[in-house]
């Protein structure tokens, strides 16, 4: 669901948008770290034969299995912390706007960026920008905004057919 947020209030709904993900980021950041640990290490176990096999070769030999099953630990977990750390950033720091066209009579967003309001046919001039929900806790700062979510307009071709 989308919100239309007025150029007014965007500065300081993003500033709220970013701080509540920070601190999510620092509460979710181990979770995630062992969920993408024990995807790789499962992963790796399920397909990783040929990395194994490469990983053996070349460092030879003379390395026992168990120093083997070490590095690849250890490696998948660096791997994981980067990740969720990467993956986190990615959440506070991406761009929390996109614009479209918006027919203000009647309240509709126009998705696919026709250029005519698929309900009242005026064309739409100008474009305005809406966030995009992905979280269910930032509902909460939505409304302490005072904005609310906004329909995206029907499908031309679906509502003349819903009309037969
Ligand atoms: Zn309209």
């Amino acid at each position: 669901m989308h919100v239309r947020v007025p150029d007014e209030l965007k500065a300081a709904f993003a500033r709220e948008i970013r701080r509540n993900r920070l601190s999510s980021s620092f509460r979710l950041y181990v979770p995630i770290v062992l969920i993408f640990f024990v995807v790789g290490y499962l992963g790796l176990a399920w397909k990783g034969h040929p990395i194994i096999y490469i990983l053996s070769k070349i460092l030879g030999d003379s390395v026992p299995e168990s120093r083997l099953l070490l590095y690849i630990t250890v490696s998948t977990a660096t791997i994981s912390a980067l990740g969720a750390l990467l993956f986190l950033r990615h959440l506070v720091t991406k761009e929390l706007f996109e614009d479209f066209p918006y027919c203000a009579r009647c309240d509709a967003l126009d998705y696919d960026e026709i250029g005519i309001c698929s309900c009242c046919r005026s064309p739409l001039i100008g474009r305005h920008s809406f966030f995009y929900l992905e979280f269910e806790d930032e509902r909460k700062t939505i409304e302490s905004f005072g904005l609310k979510e906004i329909e995206k307009m029907p499908d031309p071709v679906s509502k003349e057919n819903s009309g037969k």
